[in-house]
């Protein structure tokens, strides 16, 4: 299978809206074993979707379109590929009653244009968009399949998942299925997480095991190639165990996981709340957890208490702690994870405190972070970081640990 992906839309080409159509479908054609050639992407307009149709036909047997059936003019994938194949549009009995139970259900008026979306390809496969209005379809002609599915992510990545990835399989007769699983690690960097898991690399065949840093995690990717899903999730299952028994202690997540997801996830497992008093990082800790949907449910609030003053005044801390010990010290990080705790009367308080850069602060040297974590029903715990980067990239990578500790401690 030599895929090409046809992306339809001039918000596209304008950079209205970023092609995740592509991404997605790459990502999972991939899995079955198709090769991805090209990813294409071209305007409404009939005239240059035909020349890319017909760039792809010498290139490619597998075109999948995305996007373009809707009920508007500008919406025409249909009606171009139709008329350059030479096939006809015929109305599709299940999918105009579909559209019309979801016009009585919404008690709006449904258009002439609205019956448009139930046409399709005669003598297509008529692929079920259980999200939305607009069928997809699939046809093979002259040994080439295409595909069309909408442009909306929500309803396309259920269809490619449901209908087009079982078509292709059967199509194909291909009996070979492969699949991943990714492990995401913190605290570890690639060329230790590499070294200390040598061995199993030395040998692998089948599952492959690809290690690669991002920005955001270092990630190893397990790949098997079997006969069903099951078959290839079986091969991987032993090796991801055997990782897990060498270096499981920095393995935050899988696959899609981010730190603030999976420290999200598991304060909903427990049903705990949290608030953070933020010294170094003014605000990015409670920011990143709050790109979660639904995160009011765990987190409650916090304070920026970013000079010494508003520190014991505001918070509470004692003026001891901080002539004594310093404000970036443990005893600074634990006191503002209790106090924050307390005052915001959550079960989990976060402390951050430390010297950003690039000059010393408070005697101690740039990139000296103390992270505090007071829990509910056990002594708080601290963690020190002596971090090397620029000033900013100390302030992130202190919210990325101070959330991999949460991790840690949520899953001990
Ligand atoms: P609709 O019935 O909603 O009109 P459609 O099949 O006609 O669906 P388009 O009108 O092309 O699809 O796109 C609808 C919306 O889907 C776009 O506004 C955009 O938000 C999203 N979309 C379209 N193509 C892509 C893509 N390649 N990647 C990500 N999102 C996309």
């Amino acid at each position: 299978m030599k895929v090409e992906i046809i992306a339809v839309g001039s918000e596209l080409l304008l950079g209205q809206i970023t092609n995740t159509n592509a991404a997605f479908m790459s990502k999972r054609l991939a899995e079955i074993g198709a090769d991805i050639h090209y990813h294409t992407v071209v305007g409404d307009n009939p005239e240059r979707l035909k020349e890319a149709i017909e760039i792809a036909e010498k290139r490619s047997n597998v075109l999948i379109f995305s996007g373009g059936l809707g009920p508007t003019k500008d919406d025409m994938t249909k009606e171009t590929i139709a008329n350059h194949i030479g096939v006809e549009l015929a109305s599709n009995e299940e999918a105009l009653s579909y559209i019309e139970a979801f016009f009585k259900r919404s008690k709006r008026k449904m258009t002439d244009n609205n019956k448009k979306q139930a046409l399709v390809f005669k003598d297509s496969t008529v692929l079920n968009n259980r999200t939305g209005m607009a069928p997809g379809m699939a046809i093979k002609k002259d040994g080439r399949h295409y595909i069309l599915l909408p442009g909306p992510p929500h309803e396309m990545e259920p269809m490619l998942v449901d209908e087009v990835i079982p078509y292709l399989l059967k199509e194909s007769g291909k009996q070979e299925v492969i699949t991943s699983q990714v492990l995401k690690f913190y605290g570890i960097g690639e060329a230790e997480l590499e070294h200390r898991i040598q061995p199993i690399l030395d040998n692998q065949t089948n599952p492959t095991i690809a290690p690669l840093a991002t920005a955001d995690a270092v990630t190893l990717r397990i790949t098997a190639k079997a006969e069903s899903i099951e078959a290839a999730k079986g091969l991987i299952a032993p090796v991801e165990e055997e990782v897990r028994s060498i270096v499981g202690e920095y393995v935050f997540g899988t696959n899609d996981d981010t730190l603030s997801s999976r420290a999200f996830e598991l304060l909903q497992k427990y049903g705990y709340t949290i608030s953070a008093a933020e010294s170094l990082t003014a605000g990015l800790f409670m920011a990143e957890l709050g790109n979660e949907p639904g995160i009011s449910a765990a987190l409650s609030g916090g304070m920026i208490v970013y000079n010494e003053e508003v520190k014991v005044k505001q918070l509470g801390v004692s003026e001891h702690i901080l002539s004594e010990y310093g404000i970036v010290s443990s005893e600074c990080a634990e006191a503002l994870a209790l106090k924050v705790q307390a005052k915001f009367e959550t079960d989990i308080g976060i402390g951050i405190t430390g010297a950003a850069g690039p000059t010393p602060h408070d005697g101690e040297p740039a990139g000296t972070v103390w992270i505090g974590i007071a829990l509910p029903n056990e002594a708080p715990v601290t963690h020190k970081l002596l971090l090397s980067g620029a000033r900013n990239a100390n302030r992130q990578r202190a919210v990325k640990f101070a959330l991999y500790y949460l991790i840690k401690e949520l899953t001990e």
